[in-house]
């Protein structure tokens, strides 16, 4: 974890911006692994999938190194799991189409508001999920609407293509319409983009939180 973090504080002072959060990506790692960088001080989280998660924080129940950690559904949301996501993780990055903003907030009964982001799917692929650029705006409204629910931002996962400079550009694009929607949603205080392999391109393009797993955990299984 220390280098990742020596990773993001570099990329940071480089791009003279305030270091990103952290979230570590934990799906298909094992539970312990989980408990061994909390235990480390890290606090978030992220899974790809419901069922894994579930049963990730059945097994960490009542183990004191797992204390407090904030679970991050960062993987595509169906709409029949959005009930069980809306009780079982702190953040939704995933939100990508209005059917699922009541589905999470009625859900969302107990606790803090449940907090999250619009994925949008910044380069335009038909094989990815995230909402179109110009539809962001849309779900913007719809999200703000509901009080269950707390707007905090956009995500994306860019193409992975070999050439780092359009890389780059996506993530700009995000930044900029991250930077007009936050005009008119002043809930707004998180950009999530950047993996293991590109989150210092990100962070120079605005990310305030990076989605890291291969280099903190290793392969996954
Ligand atoms: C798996 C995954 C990551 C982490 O990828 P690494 O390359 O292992 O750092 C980040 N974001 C999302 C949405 C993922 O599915």
């Amino acid at each position: 974890m220390h280098a990742v973090v020596q990773r993001l504080d570099n990329a940071a002072r480089q791009a003279g911006r305030p270091r990103p959060r952290l979230l570590a990506v934990s799906k298909l790692q094992p539970a312990e692994a989980v408990a061994g960088l909390a235990a480390q001080g890290q606090r978030a989280f992220g899974e790809n999938y419901v069922q894994e998660a579930q049963a990730k924080q059945a097994t960490l129940a009542g183990d004191p190194r797992a204390s407090g950690i904030e679970w991050h559904l960062i993987g595509h949301l169906q709409s029949n799991k959005a009930a069980v996501a809306a009780s079982i993780f702190d953040w939704v990055q995933t939100v990508d189409r209005l059917k699922l903003v009541p589905l999470l907030a009625a859900a969302r009964t107990g606790g803090p508001p449940l907090n999250v982001l619009i994925q949008v799917n910044i380069d335009d692929e038909a094989s990815k999920h995230g909402c179109a650029p110009g539809e962001a705006a849309g779900l913007a409204d719809a999200i703000a609407a509901h009080p269950r629910l707390a707007l905090r931002g956009l995500m994306a996962i860019p193409a992975p293509l070999p050439d780092l400079q359009r890389r780059r550009a996506a993530f700009h694009r995000m930044k900029v319409l991250y930077d007009i929607l936050a005009t008119r949603h002043p809930s707004m205080d998180t950009l999530s983009m950047g993996m293991s392999e590109d989150f210092e391109l990100a962070i120079a393009e605005g990310a305030t939180l990076v989605r890291v797993g291969t280099a903190l955990f290793g392969a996954r299984q």
